[in-house]
């Protein structure tokens, strides 16, 4: 089958518009060839002989005319031992090695291979000849940094093969035959530890999709007791500039309960991204002392690619999280931020002059959406064991307005909403999520009637403070100031968390549980102060205490001794 080709007849921003001469698929990768250049390019729609692609390079210079050249495949990444530690731009171009090769500016069209292609790994085999094997079946494994990375038959592997040959125990390169599995009519094929999977397919070689239950431990107190996250569940967190976006998605990578961590970096600011590419790669894994690269992949796009690359990368960074999720492992992954990738199909269905919906995204905006958050959850796989893709989208509303299509949109998919508030940023009161207008459909770490009393005392506490600001600290009651110190009180000592301490920045659940039966025990109790001046020093002093005591080692010998003073201040 000779492969089909085409000419141009339109070029309109990152669009081309191609007159073909055969059968072509919708997301089918076709390269506009220009001199040397060779610019990929992907079907984004058909109509009769005429296909629109969208380019992921600058298409400066391409004219009417100019040839196309389609290849058969969709939009696809290689997956396989090697991933883990990269940097990727959105179509899985290793960006440190692009740039030892190609300096600062990449040429246009520069590619090189997603996979190392000359390393090789120690494979044991865990298969026999004759073994009956399905998609996503182990054929063994390979150690890769601190995990056990299994080497799989293909995802587009139909029905049931029997395995003809193994390769034994060795050290092999990605591209190495591994196995060699056959059919019932007879039609063999041979295996390698790398092979390729479409984006935007998700990966479905597991038994069953499950609930997402178990809560995703992040030891971020807000998060698993106010508004917690679950082991394959989703979340969304809007973070307007400078409200704290970035130094929670690091805590919540080093922290949260999960093997493997996924960032993609889509379209932010270029100085963000820059950012990311030059912070994670510093950041210390707080389980093995090493760098927290080891379980980590970064999606980022350079700024000199166009937006379609922005879409490319959210798909890329899910199916490498579904791969992993497939091994058994728990899998995070964050995007940052899905306005980008938002205003990247606005723009990309303004030029193909679709009918616009609301504010100009495309009618297909939520279904977009709400796919991609549906790639996130627990799955059984087909040899018991159990995987999990958590996904965190974070939303940049502009004017941090969240009436508008993309935050609406999420927020009808999404398990979880931490919205980051601007006021506690600059109050410095971290992490800034918003203790009222945060939601969370998961359950707590901590029992439900502890949670709800203490949300309502934070309620009633923000009440008081702005009935406050009207009538002033002399026109409040007595009783209300209390309410007021002790929502204050549970703000300072459990809400706000010093994220750079590394006792501090991370609460374990059972501390969770601890530390907030005795907030409980305090939040019930009737005062009976003589003054407010009393209240507030008796409270001011009883903050100083339990901040110092959240520094301490739980179950230390200090943590003990502290404990003990707290506990007698709230006895009285
Ligand atoms: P964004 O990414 O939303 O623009 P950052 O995450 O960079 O914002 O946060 C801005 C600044 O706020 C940080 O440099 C840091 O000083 C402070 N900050 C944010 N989150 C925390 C936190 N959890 N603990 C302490 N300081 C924080
Ligand atoms: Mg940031």
């Amino acid at each position: 089958m000779s492969l089909v080709t085409g000419k141009i007849t339109g070029v309109s921003g990152n669009l081309i518009i191609v007159v073909v001469d055969g059968a072509i698929t919708q997301n089918e990768v076709g390269y506009a060839v220009k001199g040397e250049q060779r610019l990929k390019a992907e079907v984004i729609r058909i109509q009769g002989n005429k296909a629109f692609l969208q380019v992921f390079e600058s298409t400066k210079g391409l004219k009417i005319g100019d040839q196309v050249e389609f290849t058969g495949e969709l939009l696809s990444v290689n997956l396989g031992p090697g991933l883990l530690e990269q940097i990727y731009d959105g179509l899985q171009n290793p960006l440190p090695k692009l740039a030892e090769k190609y300096g600062f500016f990449l040429p246009r069209g520069a590619v090189l291979e997603p996979l190392d292609q000359e390393r090789t790994w120690a494979f044991t085999p865990s298969v026999n000849i004759g073994d009956k094997v399905r998609a996503g079946f182990y054929l063994g494994s390979v150690p890769e940094t601190q995990f056990t990375h299994y080497i799989m038959v293909p995802f587009d592997v139909k029905g049931e093969w029997s395995v003809v040959e193994t390769a034994p125990a060795g050290n092999y390169t990605v591209s190495q035959q591994i196995a060699v599995i056959q059919d019932e009519r007879g039609n063999k094929r041979s295996l390698s530890m790398q092979f390729q999977w479409p984006v935007k397919l998700p990966i479905m070689a597991y038994k069953t999709k499950m609930m997402p239950k178990e809560p995703l431990v992040t030891k971020v107190r807000i998060i698993d007791t106010f508004f917690p996250v679950a082991k394959g569940g989703t979340y969304c967190v809007p973070g307007p500039f400078g409200a704290g976006k970035t130094v929670i998605q690091q805590i919540t990578s080093r922290y949260a309960d999960v093997d493997i961590v996924i960032i993609a970096a889509c379209g932010e600011r270029a100085g963000e991204i820059v950012e990311t590419m030059r912070e994670f790669p510093e950041l210390t894994d707080p389980r093995t002392g090493r760098s927290l690269m080891e379980r980590t992949i970064i999606i980022a796009n350079t700024s000199s690619m166009p937006v379609a690359a922005r879409e490319a990368s959210v798909y890329t960074a899910t199916t490498l999280g579904e791969y992993y999720r497939q091994m058994g492992l728990g899998v995070l992954l964050l995007a940052d931020s899905t306005s980008r990738w938002a205003q990247a199909m606005r723009e990309l269905s303004g030029r193909l002059e679709e009918i616009p919906g609301e504010e100009a995204f495309p009618d297909y905006l939520e279904s977009r959406i709400a796919e991609f958050y549906e790639r996130a959850g627990l799955v059984e796989l087909h040899n018991g064991g159990r995987g999990s893709l958590t996904i965190g989208g974070t939303v940049s509303p502009a004017g941090g307005n969240f009436e508008e299509p993309v935050t609406q949109a999420t927020l009808k998919v999404v398990g979880a909403f931490h919205g980051l508030s601007r006021d506690r940023a600059n109050a410095r009161r971290f992490p800034s999520i918003h203790p009222l207008d945060s939601w969370s459909r998961y359950s707590s770490a901590v029992p439900v009637d502890i949670v709800d009393y203490a949300r309502d005392f934070l309620f009633r506490g923000t009440e008081v403070h702005q009935m406050m600001m009207v009538v002033g600290e002399d026109g409040t009651s007595l009783d209300d100031f209390i309410v007021y110190l002790k929502s204050e009180f549970v703000d300072a000592v459990y809400l706000q968390q010093n994220g750079f301490d590394p006792v501090d920045a991370a609460t374990s659940p059972e501390r969770q549980n601890y530390v907030s039966q005795l907030i409980h025990s305090l939040l019930r109790k009737k005062f009976e102060f003589s003054s407010k001046e009393d209240a507030r020093s008796y409270f001011y002093d009883l903050r100083q205490k339990f901040i110092d005591w959240n520094y301490m080692e739980y179950g230390s010998e200090e943590f003990a001794v502290q404990e003990k003073l707290i506990s007698g201040l709230i006895k009285g």
